[in-house]
């Protein structure tokens, strides 16, 4: 890192996303971030998850009858898992490392979090050197 920190944002010139959910700004960097899952499912996926039900019960309706309209609960229950898996891989941020939802448990582990993430950040540096 360069000594004398610039106080504007640690990335200016970030990745464009075509259809982001939310942007902001990273509260330690300032970097502009853009997150492109929201932890809630959207039209696309209720509609993926219809889609899905109808061909599972196309499938199975033979075998399982009208219990196969079951399963539309479960594949229900694992897009609404994969949306929040998605979002939370998204949170922290890419250039510091500030991770939003650890920060509003847990300071200290905040902290700690990104000191690892710049550790990190030093022996790739070091390795690519
Ligand atoms: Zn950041």
């Amino acid at each position: 890192m360069k000594s004398g920190m610039s106080l504007g944002p640690l990335v200016t010139r970030v990745y464009r996303y075509k259809n982001p959910s939310k942007l902001f700004y990273c509260p330690l960097c300032r970097t502009e971030r853009a997150m492109l899952y929201s932890p809630r499912l959207g039209q696309r996926q209720y509609i993926q998850i219809a889609i899905s039900t109808l061909f599972l019960n196309l499938l199975l309706y033979p075998v399982m009858g009208f219990r196969a309209l079951f399963l539309g609960f479960l594949v229900w229950g694992s897009y609404e898992m994969g949306v929040r898996v998605l979002f939370k891989r998204e949170v922290p941020c890419p250039h510091c490392g500030f991770d939003a939802t650890t920060y509003k448990r847990d300071v200290k582990s905040s902290r700690k979090e990104v000191e690892l993430f710049w550790q990190n950040q030093q022996e790739q540096a070091e390795v690519s050197s």
